[in-house]
């Protein structure tokens, strides 16, 4: 099995729901999401999948719909508010919890064709989700 393996910087900001700890109140991470793609049988160019092309895809729609943005849950209350004043937000069936991050970009990038067998979200320096199928 062939692997690659490319990284993505981007800012967020969410707070999570149904949760007592930090994490209730808004604020904002520099994420890092790798993603790993893998084929048993390389193109015919000797690839899995051409890094420029995972950036093209990946990194666009990220820059376009997650960076700077408030990742929030469909159900947050402050949801209105930011609409109201014109600030950025991404909403989401589920928390924004790193695990749903990570599953987010990775049924983007499947849904382009990749073959993405996982996308780690580092949401700090020290923590880190994954989805993988
Ligand atoms: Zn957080």
């Amino acid at each position: 099995m062939y692997r690659v393996t490319r990284e993505i910087t981007f800012c967020y900001g969410h707070r999570l729901l149904y949760y007592e700890g930090k994490c209730r109140h808004l604020h904002g991470h520099n994420g890092r999401a790798v993603l790993t793609l893998e084929a048993e049988e390389l193109d015919r160019q000797g690839m899995v999948m051409d890094f420029a092309r995972i950036k093209q895809v990946v990194q666009t729609w990220i820059d376009k719909n997650l960076d700077h943005r408030m990742l929030l849950h469909k159900d947050d209350p402050v949801l209105p508010e930011l609409r109201r004043q014109g600030e950025p937000v991404f909403v989401m069936e589920v928390n924004p919890t790193a695990e749903n991050i990570a599953r987010l970009i990775y049924d983007y990038a499947a849904a382009q064709g990749f073959p993405v067998s996982e996308v780690r979200l580092w949401e700090t320096e020290s923590c880190y989700a994954t989805y993988a199928r």
